[in-house]
């Protein structure tokens, strides 16, 4: 069945490649954005296509639509746009679930939360499980990030248990591929912008810290299913690739695909940067039949070859 799909943030990263996703299945898709960190040419392609709208529109300001379905994720979401700003930041989060979710109860809309692994903090345990509440600095430079999205998952609980708002909160760990924003200072565009130009490659701290990495299309297809389950299926759900690694293997694998001459060096390690982090996906594996086949090596390929792309196009 068509539906109508609204995706805030449309013109990041995730969104675009959301967006693009659900054209594709047939859907009518109005992006929303305010472009702070998104960009026009992630969404350009999709343009001159009858079923595709954007708006410039802050959500931190009331909106309204008529929509089936609608995914959040306007955000900014790797730390140094998320710290250039950070009262706007939790503004985002916070207003911004407050008048997505009110639109979504106004219109009986279904409504996605792209929350975070960042929810978890500094895990104590490992690896994470939806019921662990996590280990977050409530004052440290993250946590305009991590408290604006734990404050969005208890709107999104309260929208539901007071209201009956459909809800999907959905924690997302580390994601990339291409339409990444190589000046966003995420480990994956940092590590292979800098491979490519055979400049040096910046670890910080010794490179030990672990991430988890999911490609770009599988985390989609996961994020489409999760919206169509059933309706008691609310969350929180993880969503992420479970294969872990040192940054520092990162940092090696990156050369290597990239026949690099850079070198690595050692800068040092940000505030309250998470020392591990791994999902654990057995509840979307067992409900959503949701797993990530595509290996890291695989998943580099493709972004090195975006980047090279772009690279050459001096975007
Ligand atoms: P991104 O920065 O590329 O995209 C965020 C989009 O939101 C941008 O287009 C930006 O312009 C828009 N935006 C920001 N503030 C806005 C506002 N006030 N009003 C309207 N639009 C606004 O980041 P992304 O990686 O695509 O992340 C998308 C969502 O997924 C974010 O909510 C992020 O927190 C979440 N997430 C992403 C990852 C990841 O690894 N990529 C991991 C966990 C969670
Ligand atoms: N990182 C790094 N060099 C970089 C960028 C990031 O070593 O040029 C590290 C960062 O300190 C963190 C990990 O890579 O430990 C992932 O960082 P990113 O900003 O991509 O995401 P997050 O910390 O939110 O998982």
């Amino acid at each position: 069945m068509k539906k109508r799909i609204l995706v805030t943030g449309g013109a990041g990263f995730l969104g675009s490649n959301l967006c693009e996703k659900l054209l594709n299945l047939g859907h009518e898709v109005i992006c929303l954005d305010n472009f702070f960190t998104g960009k026009k040419e992630n969404i350009l392609h999709l343009t001159d296509r009858p079923y595709f709208e954007v708006i410039r529109h802050d959500v931190t300001m009331p909106y309204f639509i008529e929509v089936d379905e609608i995914y959040n994720l306007a955000c900014p979401a790797s730390p140094i746009q998320y710290q250039f700003n950070a009262i706007k930041t939790i503004k985002t989060s916070v207003m911004g679930s407050i008048n997505m979710l009110g639109l979504a109860k106004r219109i009986h809309a279904k409504i996605l939360q792209a929350s975070t692994s960042e929810v978890y903090g500094d895990p104590e345990v490992h690896p994470q499980k939806e019921d662990y509440w996590g280990h977050v600095n409530p004052i440290g430079f993250r946590s305009c990030y991590d408290e604006g999205k734990r404050c969005a998952e208890s709107l999104f609980f309260s929208y539901h248990r007071q209201n009956n708002v459909k809800i999907k909160v959905l924690r997302i760990f580390n994601t990339y591929g291409p339409r990444m924003d190589q000046d966003d200072g995420r480990v994956i565009s940092n590590f292979i912008v800098q491979a490519l130009n055979n400049k040096d490659i910046s670890i910080y701290g010794d490179g030990s810290q672990t991430r988890s990495f999911c490609y770009v299309d599988e985390m989609v297809e996961g994020m489409i299913r999760f919206m169509d389950s059933k309706d008691e299926l609310t969350g929180p759900m993880n969503m992420g690739n479970p294969v872990e690694f040192t940054i520092h293997e990162l940092a090696e694998t990156v050369i290597r695909l990239t026949d690099s001459k850079s070198k690595l060096v050692f800068k040092p390690l940000p505030d309250d940067d998470p020392l591990q982090r791994q999902p654990d996906i057995s509840m979307a594996k067992n409900e959503l039949n949701w797993e990530p086949k595509i290996t890291l090596e695989d998943g580099l390929l493709k972004t090195i070859e975006y980047f090279k792309s772009i690279i050459n196009l001096g975007i």
